[in-house]
């Protein structure tokens, strides 16, 4: 490796250069080329994504800042809504936004309730959100001030429905239901949530930034799907990664609303600046034209079919690394996950031995605290390294450590809230030095 660079070149690289550099640099990142990482990368093929990359480059300057400037970007961003509003049982009131991830959509969806609480008087929002609710709800919680009231999940790891009724009160405005939730794959019972919405006159957020792409395929080639999308007359608004099963290039996403006026209050407006008047929908700024474009050529590339197709394969991959994972001795899956992201726990041995011992074998599998277990994302780009797993995961196994009876129990005893360690260090002062280490590094 050469030395860590901590000022400007003198005079600029030579490109093969840098292309060689490039390539060096990453010797030590995750091979998901080999299917060797079970997160992050969500791949169709390289023909498909050869694709994107040639839209990006047509559109990689243009700036979807402004679709004034650039009305094809605006365009691209309301049919990609449109898409995605017929996709998951929206009507023609339905309204939405492109934006730069799931992060991004719920953010804003939170912030669009909060101001119309305060709109109608509500000078101190809440919302009600399942523990397995993905921390982008508590970072909006955060940055927007919205009280969050974090329900544990139920016994099959879905959100518990009395208790999220007791947990509403007079400034609560928003439910917050996951299809599926991140760790389990477990969609929440979102017709229930939804008459429960209703009937308090509340709204009730669906985050399927990971389901989106696959729970509507799935449900056209006759699994069962449970309700989950504005079919179910209490969901108010939906999130949808373009960038995971959407299959385009990461930078795109979707926040939906039932109707527009919702949506209203999730736009930016100054008309004081010195600039000139200045309106923005969503976070950013700046946004590359060339991500809008791509996730627009995903879906029109690919299709309903396309989707169905890889739906099905990632499905059956995913259907068959479950039964992999049960028939090895000591192992089993947390809960019944409704799709094709899922964890598997143990209660014989030591599940994060396990997952060394697959990282030593060069995977790259998350670990999860409640229950400790091992995440896997699914995706067809894994079936020709499936087989590998499973076998490697069987030989981990067979020699992984008893498990830690008391660290299990304890975690157990805390689902969806992360206990890090017995050892007494702030887990809140790890993380937070684990941020600075990957933000100084060189
Ligand atoms: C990935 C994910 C998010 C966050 O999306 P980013 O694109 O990583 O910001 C939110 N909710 C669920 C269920 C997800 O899987």
């Amino acid at each position: 490796m050469t030395d860590p660079v901590s000022r400007l070149p003198s005079a600029g690289i030579d490109a093969d250069a840098l292309f060689a550099r490039l390539d060096e640099a990453r010797v030590r990142d995750a091979d998901w080329r080999a299917g060797r990482i079970w997160s992050l990368v969500y791949h169709a093929g390289s023909e498909h994504t050869a694709f994107l990359h040639e839209v990006f480059r047509r559109y990689s300057s243009e700036n979807g800042l402004s679709t004034q400037a650039f009305p094809s970007l605006g365009r691209f961003q309301a049919e990609v809504v449109a898409m995605l509003a017929t996709l998951l049982g929206g009507d023609g009131r339905t309204a939405g936004a492109m934006t730069s991830g799931g992060t991004e959509s719920i953010l804003l969806a939170v912030k669009a309730y909060r101001d119309q609480a305060r709109a109608a008087g509500n000078a101190r929002p809440k919302m009600v959100v399942p523990a397995s609710a993905h921390p982008a709800f508590m970072k909006a919680a955060q940055y927007f001030d919205v009280e969050a009231v974090v329900v544990p999940v139920a016994d099959d790891f879905r959100a518990d429905l009395p208790r999220t009724a007791e947990a509403i009160d007079e400034r609560t405005v928003l439910l917050v239901a996951s299809a599926p939730c991140f760790p389990y794959g477990t969609v929440d019972p979102i017709g229930a949530l939804g008459e429960l919405a209703a009937a308090r006159g509340i709204g009730l957020h669906v985050d399927a930034c990971v389901g989106a792409f696959i729970l509507p395929f799935l449900r056209d080639l006759g699994h069962r799907v449970p309700a989950f999308d504005f079919g179910v007359p209490g969901v108010t608004s939906m999130s949808a990664d373009l960038h995971k099963y959407g299959y385009a290039l990461k930078g795109a996403s979707a926040v939906l609303y039932r109707t527009a006026d919702l949506r209203r209050h999730q736009f930016f407006v100054d008309t004081a600046w010195l600039g000139g008047l200045f309106g923005s929908p969503g976070l950013l700024g700046t946004r590359n034209g060339g991500i809008i474009a791509a996730a627009w050529a995903a879906l029109m590339r690919l299709g309903e079919a396309g989707y169905r197709d890889l739906a099905q394969r990632t499905w059956t991959l995913a259907e068959r690394l479950k039964a992999g994972i049960r028939a090895i001795p000591g192992l089993r899956l947390v809960g019944e996950p409704d799709m094709t992201v899922f964890a598997f726990t143990s209660d014989t041995h030591d599940i994060f031995d396990v997952a060394q011992r697959l990282a030593d074998r060069g995977w790259h599998v998350d670990r999860q605290n409640a229950p400790r277990s091992i995440h896997l994302v699914v995706t067809p780009h894994h079936e020709a390294a499936a087989g590998r797993f499973l076998a490697d995961l069987a030989a981990a196994v067979a020699v992984a450590g008893p498990t830690d009876a008391a660290r299990a129990a304890e975690s157990a005893a805390l689902y969806g809230v992360t206990s890090h360690s017995r050892s007494g260090a702030d887990p809140r002062a790890a993380v937070i030095a684990g941020l600075e280490r990957s933000l100084d590094h060189a």
